[in-house]
This record gives structure tokens, sequence and C-alpha cells, in this order.
């Protein structure tokens, strides 16, 4: 669906202060089953998936639905890409990769748009990863795949040497499927943006909202920028006191300190009301754009953790609705949980 015929803004149905609950997302668009399909059927004469990850939150940018379908596919080596890797702070990519370099066949590195040559890092990645490939009878055959905003245009322009998709900062935006040569003997193949069938985890919603993951009609601003500072605070509040001219906020709560941003930006209404709203748009604007400093928002110690929460949630949901019967409208999502074919809702 085009974003100009996305229904009004609506909040998540998920809650602050609740940071384990789960986040029903309920959409299942008709062109994910195509995309889902068309990834199955590729598959099998694949020797390499990349996946693209958002540097800054490379746990929640990982689609367990690619997962779920490698693996039915019976694996395949991984090369993960941490892109944009210019807004995330270095200390915890590097742990990132340390985390995926240790998992079986599978490499990792680091990229950003303004990498002058990505294509020999990621040629020499893969050919590492299937030593018995190469050569025109057997050609390594890599296919690209990422959520949408992730930076995959990009890349695949910058791999290209031209403009070869459209990129924009709105997720949900339908590509082609494109195919390239990075060398005679090794090709790259696109995927259109895999949506999720449902977000378990109840930050990586958060973090997905935060970082322009998730299309901007699906969640409330004010929300996520009460989550965003939550988090940021923790680690890098110097960065916060810096950029706004804030004193000291350690004793005020997030909606406080939100506030605050709204006083420092001209966010007050007539009568000296702060604009919240206001607030939490310039906050999450600043966060995308990097004028808060390079911010990760996650470390994989603190990811599997959530993970973990999220999942065992999630188990406790679906067994709950395997024990009532279904409602009328209801389907079966392939993440097992009973989900509504809602054709109107946004993308991700
Ligand atoms: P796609 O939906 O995955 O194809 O994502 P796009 O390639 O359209 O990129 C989404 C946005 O992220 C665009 O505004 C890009 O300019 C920006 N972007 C992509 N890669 C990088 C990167 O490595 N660093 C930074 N700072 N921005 C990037």
């Amino acid at each position: 669906m085009h974003p100009a015929q996305l229904p009004p803004r609506r909040a998540l149905p998920w809650r602050l202060n609740e940071p384990h609950s789960t986040m029903p997302i309920h959409w299942f668009p008709g062109h994910m089953h195509a995309t889902k399909k068309a990834l199955v059927k590729r598959l099998p004469d694949i020797d390499v998936v990349i996946e693209l990850l958002d540097a800054r939150l490379p746990g929640s940018s990982a689609n367990p639905l690619l997962a779920e379908l490698v693996d039915l596919a019976g694996g395949k080596p991984a090369l993960k890409v941490l892109n944009k890797q210019d807004l995330a702070d270095p200390e915890r990519t590097a742990l990132w990769l340390a985390h995926y370099q240790a998992q079986p066949g599978t490499q990792a590195l680091a990229l950003d748009a303004s990498d002058a040559a990505p294509a020999r890092k990621l040629v020499a990645a893969c050919r590492a990863l299937v030593p018995l490939r190469g050569g025109m009878v057997k050609p390594v055959r890599v296919l690209i795949c990422g959520i949408p905003n992730v930076g995959k245009s990009t890349l695949m322009n910058t791999l290209n040497g031209q403009r070869v998709a459209k990129t924009g900062d709105e997720p949900g935006i339908t590509k082609t499927q494109q195919k390239i040569a990075l060398a005679p003997d090794f090709y790259l193949v696109d995927t259109p943006g895999l949506l999720w069938p449902r977000i378990v985890v109840a930050e990586s919603g958060y973090h997905l909202a935060a970082s322009g993951g998730i299309g901007r009609n699906a969640y409330d601003e004010e929300e996520v920028a009460l989550a965003l500072l939550a988090r940021v605070r923790e680690a890098y509040g110097e960065r916060l006191r810096a950029r706004y001219k804030l004193d000291d906020f350690s004793a005020a709560t997030d909606e406080g300190l939100l506030a605050d941003i709204a006083r420092k930006r001209g966010g007050l209404r007539a009568g000296g009301q702060v604009n919240l709203q206001k607030a939490a748009e310039i906050a999450i604007n600043d966060f995308r754009s990097g004028a808060w400093g390079r911010i990760s928002l996650e470390t994989p110690q603190e990811f599997m953790q959530w993970l973990a929460c999220g999942e065992a949630l999630e188990s406790e949901r679906q067994a709950k609705a395997l024990a009532r019967p279904l409602r009328r409208g209801k389907t079966i999502t392939p993440m097992g949980g009973a989900g509504d074919m809602d054709e109107g809702a946004p993308p991700v």
C-alpha cells in the first residue's frame, strides 16, 4: 500500500512501563505472502544469505521470519552486515561483530553508505564462507535481505555504481528485484523488504520505530520518544544534556525530560503549555540524523535477555490462543499466532 493511502495515525497497542509486554502488530499485507513465496523458491539456488542490519539496533533489525525461512531451506552460510555504522557506537558495534562471528557458518562486517568500496569487503567475506564455490562453473550466488529502510537500496546503488532504485527514508516503498554481478563469478540478488509477522520483543518495537524501520503511521511519536529517551539517557545522558543545553536531569522522569526538550526547542504552546508532540518529533529526528552522536540502542547481551522474555510471553500467548476457539475473521499467522488479516494495516 502506498504511504499516502494509509489510515489515520493510531497508537501501537503496547504500553510504556510494560517493557516485556507483547506488541501485536497485526498485519500481514498481501505482498508479504509474495515476498515469502519468492524467497522460499529462490533459497535452494543461493549459496550465501547476506542480512543487512541497522548497526544501531542489530538484534531488533534482524527479521525472525528470514531466519525461519533459511532454516526451512536447510540453513545457509550467513553474512551479517551492520549498516549505518557511521551512526552507531563503535564499541557496541565491535561487541555485535564478535557476537555474530562466534556463530557457526557466519561472518560479520560493518559498513556505511560513505564506504567507497563495500564490494571488495562483501565479496571477500562471502567467498570465505563458501570456499568450494567460485569460477564460471560454480559462481557464488548471494541473496541480500533486510528490513525496510535499513539501507539496502543505498548499498545496491553503491555496489552497482549507479542509481538503480529509489532510496528514501519512508519505509515500505516497494522495490523491484535486482541482480548485480560483483565479479564474473559472483552475483547478488536483491529481495523486497521483509515485513514482520509479529514483533515479540517489546524493546524492538520502540527501537524500530525510533530508527525509522516502522512506518510512521503505525506508532505514536510521543510514546516512542519517551522510550528512546529512557534508553539513551542510561548510557548517553551527557549527550542529551549537551545537545539541548539542559540542567542536570538525573532526577527527572522521562516525561519531565521530554518537557525540558520542548522548552529548550520552542515547543511551547500559547499559554506556556509544553508541546510534547513537537519535542518528540525533534528527539526522534535528532536520533535518526546522528545529532546526538554515535549511539547504539542495544548490546548483544541485553538483546538476548529481551528476546528470552519476549519469546516466553509469546509462547504463553500462543498457548492461550490455542486453548480458545478462533473467532471469525481471525487466521493463524506464520509465527503461529492469531492475527487479523488486515490489508488496511500500515506496512513496516
Ligand atoms: P532500504 O529501504 O533498505 O532500501 O533503505 P534505503 O537505501 O532507501 O535507505 C534508507 C535511508 O537510510 C536513506 O535516507 C539513506 O540515505 C540512509 N542510509 C542508508 N545507508 C546509510 C548509512 O550507512 N549511513 C547513514 N548515515 N545513512 C544511511
